[in-house]
C-alpha cells in the first residue's frame, strides 16, 4: 500500500486505523489482524516506555485477555500472580491485618496478575504485526475526522501521511486526542493525586502478597512483580499535589514507605527499594464522557472512552472489556454502523455506572486521612467483619462488575458503610 499524492503517502484498502498503542489499542490490532481485518496501529512512542499506567490486572481483565487472544503477551512480558491481599491500616496492629486468598474468584484464571506494563504493550504490538497489522511507532499528530468515510492524517517518518478506512478506533488514553477531535468532551473529577514507581531490591516482601493500606496521609500499595521487583504507588491529598516534585522526589516517595502499619515499620520496602523506572506522579481523575463514544466511522475504548478512578484498579480490565466488544462487531458482521454498537454503549455504561459508585466508595474509604477518616475506616472494618456482606465493593477488583450482587450499589448501601453508629 502507499501512494504518493503530492507530499502525502495515501494508504488504501484498510479497514481499521487503531490511534494509541496502549493495552486497549494494542489487544484491538492484535485480536482484529488475527481474525483477518486489515489494520493500521498508530503509537505516538517510538519505543515503548515506562509512562507509569497501571501494571495490576484484575482476574475478570484477564479471562478478557484470554477471549482477545492476547493473554501470552501477559505470560511473556513477565506478569507475576498475587495470590494473597492484605489490607493494612494505621487503626490495625500489622500482626493483625487481614489476608483475603485472591486466587479463587474467577474459575480459571487464578489470582490478579502484576506485570510492566511497557513490555507487555509491546509484545501485544509485536503480536499484531506477526498477525498481519501495520504497526506505526512513532507517529506524530494524528487527526481523525469521523464521518462515513472517516479519515486520518498522521506524520512519520518525515512524510505526511493519509488513511481512509472503514472504522477508526480511538484508543489514546486519558488524553483523549481522537475523542477531543470528534467531538467528545470529558467531565471530570478528582479526588486525590497518586504516584508510582517501579522497583527492585525487594528481596525481603513475599513476593505473592500485595499490600495496601493507609496511614497519616498516604494510601499506599506494593505490587509485587517477582524477583524482588514491585510497583509502589502512593495516594495523597490534592492539597499536596507538589509533595515529591524536586529533584530528591523520588527518594521521599520511597521513604515514604517507612510506615507503623507495616510488619518491620516498612523496612523491607524503604530500606531496600531501587527505582527501575521514573516516579510520575498524577491526578487520579475519573473522567465521563458528556457525548456518546461511538459515531460514525469513529469508536473510543479504553480511558479515552471515560474511566474510573484509578484507585479501583479495574481500568485494565475495562480497557480489555471495551476492545473484546467492540472487535466482536467488528469480526462478527458487515454493519459498523453506529446501531451495531448499541449493546457496547449500553454495557459500558451500566459497567462504568458501577465503577465509578465502587470507586467512590473505595476512594471516600481509604484516601481521605486524619483522625475522622481513620474512625470512619475503623468503623467499616467492623461491620465488615461482622458482615460480609459490608465488603462487597471489594468483589469489583476480582469479578465482573455484572458479578457483583446489586445491593452493593444502593445509596442506602453506601449510608450504611459510612454512619456513624453509636
Ligand atoms: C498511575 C496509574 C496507575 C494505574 N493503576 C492501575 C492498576 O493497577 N490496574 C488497572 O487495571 N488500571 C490501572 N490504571 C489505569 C490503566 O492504566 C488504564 O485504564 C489503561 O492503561 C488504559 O489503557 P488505554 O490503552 O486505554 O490507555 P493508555 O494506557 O493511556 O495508552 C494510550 C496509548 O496511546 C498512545 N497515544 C496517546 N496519544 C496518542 C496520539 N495522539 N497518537 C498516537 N498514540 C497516542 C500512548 O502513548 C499510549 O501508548 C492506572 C492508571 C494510572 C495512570
Amino acid at each position: 500500500m502507499g501512494e504518493v499524492a503530492g507530499m502525502t503517502v495515501e494508504h488504501s484498502g484498510v479497514d481499521v486505523v487503531v490511534v494509541g498503542g496502549g493495552i486497549a489499542g494494542a489487544s484491538a490490532a492484535a485480536y482484529l489482524s488475527a481474525n483477518g481485518l486489515s489494520v493500521v496501529m498508530l503509537e505516538k512512542q517510538d519505543t515503548y516506555e515506562d509512562i507509569v499506567r497501571g501494571e495490576w490486572i484484575a482476574p475478570w481483565g484477564l479471562r478478557e485477555a484470554q477471549t482477545l487472544g492476547v493473554e501470552d503477551a501477559f505470560g511473556l512480558g513477565g506478569a507475576w500472580e498475587i495470590r494473597e491481599w492484605t489490607q493494612w491500616d494505621e487503626t490495625v496492629h500489622p500482626d493483625e491485618a487481614e489476608t483475603v486468598d485472591m486466587t479463587r474468584f474467577v474459575p480459571g484464571v487464578g489470582g490478579p496478575m502484576s506485570f510492566p506494563h511497557h513490555e507487555v504493550c509491546a509484545l501485544m504490538a509485536e503480536q499484531a504485526e506477526d498477525s498481519g497489522a501495520v504497526v506505526v511507532m512513532g507517529a506524530q499528530r494524528a487527526h481523525v475526522t469521523a464521518g462515513s468515510k472517516p479519515e486520518v492524517r498522521y506524520r512519520h517518518g518525515g512524510q505526511d501521511h493519509l488513511v481512509k478506512p472503514r472504522l477508526v478506533i480511538g484508543a489514546t488514553g486519558r488524553g483523549c486526542t481522537v475523542g477531543r477531535q470528534v467531538g467528545v468532551h470529558m467531565a471530570t473529577s478528582v479526588h486525590h493525586w497518586g504516584g508510582g514507581v517501579r522497583v527492585t531490591g525487594l528481596d525481603d516482601w513475599p513476593m505473592d502478597v500485595q499490600a495496601m493500606g493507609t496511614e497519616d496521609d498516604k494510601m499506599f500499595m506494593v505490587f509485587p512483580q517477582g524477583d524482588g521487583n514491585a510497583r509502589l504507588y502512593i495516594n495523597f491529598p490534592t492539597a499536596n499535589s507538589r509533595r515529591y516534585q524536586g529533584p530528591e522526589g523520588e527518594k521521599r516517595f520511597i521513604a515514604d514507605f517507612e510506615l507503623r502499619s507495616l510488619p518491620d515499620g516498612g523496612k523491607s520496602v524503604y530500606a531496600a527499594a531501587r527505582p527501575i523506572g521514573p516516579l510520575k506522579v498524577w491526578p487520579s481523575v475519573a473522567m465521563f464522557p458528556e457525548q456518546p463514544v461511538v459515531m460514525d466511522g469513529v469508536v473510543l475504548v479504553g480511558d479515552e472512552a471515560g474511566n474510573a478512578d484509578t484507585v479501583l484498579g479495574t481500568g485494565l480490565s475495562c480497557s480489555l472489556r471495551d476492545t473484546r466488544e467492540v472487535c466482536e462487531v467488528l469480526v462478527g458482521g458487515d454493519d459498523w454502523s453506529p446501531a451495531a454498537f448499541e449493546p457496547y454503549l449500553a454495557e459500558r455504561a451500566f459497567r462504568m455506572g458501577r465503577l465509578h459508585f465502587g470507586a467512590d466508595i473505595i476512594a471516600r474509604l481509604h484516601c481521605e486521612f486524619g483522625p475522622e477518616a481513620a474512625e470512619r475506616r475503623r468503623r467499616a472494618r467492623e461491620l465488615m467483619a461482622e458482615n460480609f456482606a459490608a465488603s462487597v465493593t471489594g468483589l469489583l477488583n476480582m469479578v465482573p462488575p455484572e458479578d457483583v450482587p446489586d445491593f452493593g450499589f444502593s445509596e442506602f448501601f453506601a449510608e450504611r458503610l459510612f454512619r456513624e453508629r453509636a
